[in-house]
């Protein structure tokens, strides 16, 4: 059996469920590398140009752990995955990265999707080419597409349902909907946060930033959980039309999260090195204190963070929340403000 590996990085959080379903469909064995641990990491980081950002090493460090376990890799070039917009540069480029830095990999599929609507094509297109290398078989291949398709289909319902993508993927493997859910049993405290897949959702990079947040009392809303429709119509908002995908799913969510009066703090988490994000998180930390509410804190994390400093500011932020939605609770009958001596 054809041996197809997915590095559990990057695109992975995106569309994993997609990719799973059509090459198993096509009867492809679909390997993913380990989660993310010291060794992976030191890889990418040995390997990687000095200057990529920290998810971009670390995809270089699960490419190099699947390297010799199968027969291709995975890596296709994402340009655009909606109409007139674009992806993150870097994903256009790994798959050339890659091969520049990495010697004896196996086959690259590094089909490009551009559903831009510059070339005409749509993804249909991309998965035809990508299944025609391995079957002639047309119908097949449309047949791994609509069973790709369904897949994606559940894994969004289930998103929108309020579980975390590695929640909704647990969901989507038979592992119960019902206890996926109760991983996210609701806290005491309602916080949005912000950030890319990669780093949200990768416990080891991200530090176990939502296990934590749940361990200290509170329940977490991140931008998985909110629909397409609403980051559109928050975004149109904005004077300038946004052409960067994932750009435009972080100011989005970011909008929809301050404009939520349940929630109680939001929380950002960048990573180091990230271009588009020097500005997305410049504007989302302007509007944030600009509004005043809720309170927001901003995250960087990079390859020399140490969990002990992201602990301590957490705890502040956490306790600051606290005491203030335990005043704002405990308002006397009289209705009068409590006072601090
Ligand atoms: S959006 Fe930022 S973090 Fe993500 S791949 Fe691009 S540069 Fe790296």
């Amino acid at each position: 059996m054809i041996k197809v590996g997915i590095p559990r990085a990057l695109l992975f959080y995106f569309y994993y469920p997609l990719w799973r379903a059509f090459f198993t469909e096509l009867d492809i064995q679909v390997v993913v590398s380990p989660e993310t641990n010291k060794r992976i990491l030191d890889a990418g980081l040995r390997t990687a140009l000095g200057e990529a950002c920290l998810p971009v090493k670390l995809f270089f460090g699960h490419v190099l752990e699947l390297s010799g376990k199968v027969d291709y890799l995975f890596v296709p070039r994402l340009i655009s995955v909606e109409h007139k917009e674009y992806i993150c540069p870097k994903f256009m480029g790994l798959s050339d990265m890659l091969r520049v830095r990495l010697a004896n990999l196996p086959p690259i599929i590094d089909t490009a999707l551009d559903v831009s609507g510059r070339r005409g094509l749509d993804w249909s297109h991309f998965f035809e080419k990508v299944g025609s290398i391995f079957t002639r078989d047309r119908h097949l291949i449309k047949r791994a597409y609509c069973s790709a398709l369904e897949a994606d289909k559940n894994f969004r319902r289930l998103l929108k349902s309020g579980l975390l993508p590695p929640e909704a993927m647990d969901a989507a493997d038979g592992i119960s909907e019902a206890a996926a859910t109760s991983v996210a049993s609701p806290g005491f405290l309602k916080i949005g946060l912000l950030g890319h897949p990669y780093n949200l959702y990768d416990s080891y990079i991200s530090m176990n930033l939502i296990g934590k947040m749940r361990q200290m009392g509170a329940s977490v809303v991140t931008p998985a959980s909110v629909s397409d429709d609403l980051i559109d119509n928050q975004t149109k908002r904005l004077p300038k039309r946004l052409f960067w995908t994932l750009g435009k799913q972080m100011i989005g969510s970011a909008l929809t999260f301050f404009e939520n009066e349940k929630l109680d703090g939001v929380i950002y988490l960048t990573s180091f090195g990230c271009g588009p994000e020097s500005l997305v998180g410049e504007l989302v930390k302007r509007w944030a204190k600009h509004r005043g509410n809720p309170p927001f804190m901003m995250l960087t994390i990079d390859e020399h963070t140490g969990e002990a400093g992201l602990v301590t500011r957490l705890e502040a932020f956490i306790e600051m929340i606290k005491r203030r939605k335990k005043n704002e609770d405990h308002v006397p009958s009289y209705g009068q403000p409590v006072h601090c001596c």
